[in-house]
Parts: C-alpha cells; sequence; structure tokens
C-alpha cells in the first residue's frame, strides 16, 4: 500500500512539474531598421522598459493558471497602449491623415479566431478582436460595421485624435517608413499547453485605398493550432499575405517534420526574402518551444521561456 502511495505521489509531482515547465511567451514589437546607432539612449532605455513590462505581464498570468488567451491580450494592451509602437496609440497614419487599425487574434485548442480591419475609434483593437472571437458568429469585421460591433460589446472607444503623435505625422509628412515595422504581436503557451497568438497594427504609413495589412489576416499575420505552434509576423504584409506566412511556418511543421527554428527560417529567408519581403515573426511551438526570425537589421522582441529565463533584444545578435 505504502508503496502505491509513494508511486502515486512521484506521478502527480511529475505531472506538475510538465504543466509548470509548459508555459512560455514571446512578444515582438515590430521589426525593421533598428540599428543602435539610430536609437538615442533614452529611447532604447523606454523600449526595453515597456517590452519588460508587457512580457511580466503576460508571464504573471500564465504562471497563475490563467490562459494564454488572457495572457495575449493583456499583454498586447499595454503595447497598444504606449505610443513606442505602431498600434492602439501609437499608430502610422494612412494617407488621409487618419488611423485606421487591423487586429487579430487566434486560439489553438478549437481554431476559432477573431479579426478586424479598418477601425478607426477603438482603443484596444485587440480586445475587439477577441470580442469577435467569442462573442460573434463570424471571423473577420471591418470598418463602420466593426466599430458598431465594438459599441454593442461596450469596448472602450476614443476619438480618433487620441491616437496622433507627433513622430508619426511627421513620418507621414516625410513619406517616411522610419524604424518600420512596429506592429505588436505576441504568442503563449498555457499550463494547458494551449497556444494562443495576436497581432496588433496601424498598418503602414501612408497607406490608401482601405489597404488591409496582414496583421488583420488569419494565416498571414497570426495563426494558432496547438498540434503545431502559434505564429504572429510584422513586415511587409503584402509579401506575408501572398505567402501566407503564419500558416506556412504550421503546415511545415504539421506535414514536413520541420521544427519551428527551420521553419520559420524558411518561410522568412526564402519564401518571404526571394520575393522581396521583409520582417520577421515569432512563434511557440506544442513543447514550448520559442522562436524568433527575422531579415531586417533588427527587431524589437522579448520572451519568458519554458526555464523561466526572460530575455529583451532589439537588435540583430
Ligand atoms: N505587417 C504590418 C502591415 O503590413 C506592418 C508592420 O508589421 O508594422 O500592416
Amino acid at each position: 500500500m505504502k508503496k502505491y502511495l509513494c508511486l502515486l505521489i512521484i506521478i502527480l509531482f511529475s505531472c506538475n512539474n510538465n504543466d509548470e515547465n509548459k508555459i512560455a511567451i514571446v512578444i515582438h514589437g515590430g521589426a525593421g531598421i533598428i540599428l543602435k546607432e539610430n536609437i538615442s539612449k533614452s529611447k532604447e532605455d523606454s523600449i526595453i522598459k515597456k517590452l519588460d513590462e508587457a512580457i511580466s505581464k503576460g508571464w504573471r498570468l500564465l504562471k497563475k493558471g490563467e490562459s494564454s488567451e488572457l495572457a495575449v491580450i493583456e499583454t498586447i494592451k499595454i503595447l497598444e497602449d504606449s505610443p513606442l509602437f505602431n498600434a492602439g496609440k501609437g499608430s502610422v497614419f494612412n494617407s488621409n491623415g487618419k488611423v485606421e487599425h487591423d487586429a487579430s487574434i487566434m486560439r489553438g485548442n478549437d481554431l476559432n479566431a477573431g479579426a478586424s480591419s479598418g477601425t478607426s475609434n477603438i482603443k484596444n483593437p485587440i480586445t475587439l478582436a477577441a470580442d469577435i472571437m467569442n462573442h460573434s458568429e463570424h471571423v473577420f469585421l471591418s470598418g463602420k460595421g466593426a466599430e458598431k460591433f465594438a459599441k454593442e460589446r461596450n469596448l472602450e472607444i476614443v476619438d480618433n485624435e487620441y491616437f496622433h503623435t507627433e513622430f508619426r505625422y511627421n513620418q507621414l509628412i516625410n513619406k517616411k517608413n522610419e524604424n518600420k515595422y512596429g506592429t505588436v504581436g505576441c504568442v503563449a503557451i498555457d499550463i494547458n499547453g494551449n497556444i494562443v497568438a495576436g497581432t496588433s497594427t496601424g498598418g503602414m504609413t501612408n497607406k490608401k485605398w482601405g489597404r488591409i495589412g496582414d496583421s488583420a489576416i488569419i494565416g498571414s499575420g497570426t495563426y494558432a493550432n496547438n498540434n503545431t505552434c502559434g505564429i504572429s509576423s510584422t513586415g511587409s504584409g503584402e509579401y506575408f499575405i501572398r505567402t501566407v506566412a503564419a500558416y506556412h511556418v504550421s503546415s511545415l511543421l504539421d506535414y514536413n517534420n520541420y521544427n519551428l527554428n527551420n521553419a520559420m527560417s524558411k518561410v522568412i529567408h526564402e519564401k518571404i526574402g526571394e520575393i522581396g519581403g521583409d520582417g520577421g515573426m515569432i512563434g511557440i511551438d506544442k513543447n514550448s518551444n520559442i522562436s524568433m526570425e527575422f531579415n531586417t537589421p533588427g527587431m524589437y522582441r522579448a520572451f519568458v521561456n519554458k526555464n523561466e529565463e526572460k530575455e529583451i533584444l532589439l537588435y540583430e545578435k
């Protein structure tokens, strides 16, 4: 009897240990011409501080046993509320001098997803994407319809002016996409092995004609499947759409036995790079391995891996 009791305790202990080890989270704040010599020390410090705040928030939630969905939403909200990134508050201007957001989220256990594009008054577009996933019969809402839905869901509505920053306005005036691309994204795996990925952006400076980027498109900017991985992208959206980038990575794991590193490297450097696209992506696979890949000089990124090691990086290593 005593022997069986000991065995049971050992099994319970090792199960618990495995569960603890599964938690992992990774974020990006955009890829682009991010060079140490072009960024002031104080801006560098602010970016590192904000990435730290965001990743720590998500990690703490996962550690408490909360879902990866909550961790991804809360982490992205912190980045959206900061003027430092091209999402929410710090978004770029379109050609009409207006800010328009794209966002998406996907859950890996049931392949449910939500996405929105072309909204201009939702304070935290990631919460709209999540509400579309959880509280509508649709996956993708755009423009006025998406804003109407957000109002019905009592999401925080703000005037477009709230998103106006001088830094981004100057980029529009000078037709510059400096430090492109500042989109934000997060992928997390929780104690139950559930993977969720989310992405939020203002898109590209000077975008025209209701342009929609990859960040709003499930399979391009965002994808999650518990059997393979979760991915969030940043970069020249048109190329990520044409290569179905996020789903492409998942498919390489699913059908071709790639590991996450190799799959992301193939998509970023071969599939996207070879047709002229640039940018990067972050991902977590079903075994909680993290990968971050980009073909630009830098990508704002941070992670806490399954060994509880935290890293915050801005430039090429
Ligand atoms: N991928 C985004 C877009 O094309 C831009 C970015 O990553 O900053 O809209």
